[in-house]
C-alpha cells in the first residue's frame, strides 16, 4: 500500500519571514505549497498533475484553506485517484525541501521538517 492508513501528510515549517522570495509572508504551509515564489515551477507542474487527478482548478476552491485541505490530503480521501494525487503532492514538497535545503546552503537533503506518511517505492 502507498500509503498507511488514517495518515495525512503533515507539513511543519518555522513560522518566520521566508528567505526565500521577496513576497515578506511569514513561511508557514500556505506560503510555501502555494505563494512561495521559490517554487513557482515545481508548483505549476503539481498544479497540472492536481487538474488532472482531481478534475478541479486551484481557482475552484473558496480559500487557501479549502485548498490546503486537499492538497494535504485530509479532504480528498476516498475520492478518485487519492493515492496518486498524495504521490504528486509528496513529489512536490520533496523537490521543493531540497531546492530550500540547497538555498539554505544546507548540504544534507533529509526532510526534517516534513512529515510525510510512510510509502513504499514501487518497483
Ligand atoms: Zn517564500
Amino acid at each position: 500500500m502507498f500509503i498507511e492508513k488514517g495518515r495525512y501528510l503533515k507539513l511543519e515549517v518555522e513560522k518566520r519571514i521566508c528567505p526565500f522570495c521577496e513576497r515578506r509572508e511569514v513561511e508557514d504551509e500556505t506560503h510555501f505549497l502555494l505563494h512561495c515564489t521559490l517554487y513557482n515551477d515545481l508548483r505549476d507542474e503539481f498544479f497540472r498533475e492536481f487538474s488532472n487527478l482531481t478534475h478541479t482548478k486551484k481557482e475552484d476552491y473558496k480559500n487557501n484553506d479549502e485548498l490546503l485541505k486537499v492538497i494535504l490530503g485530509s479532504e480528498w480521501k476516498g475520492k478518485p485517484n487519492y493515492k496518486q494525487l498524495i504521490k504528486s503532492v509528496f513529489k512536490f514538497i520533496k523537490r521543493s525541501m531540497k531546492r530550500r535545503k540547497v538555498q539554505e546552503g544546507v548540504k544534507s537533503d533529509r526532510l526534517d521538517t516534513v512529515h510525510l506518511p510512510r510509502t513504499k517505492t514501487k518497483r
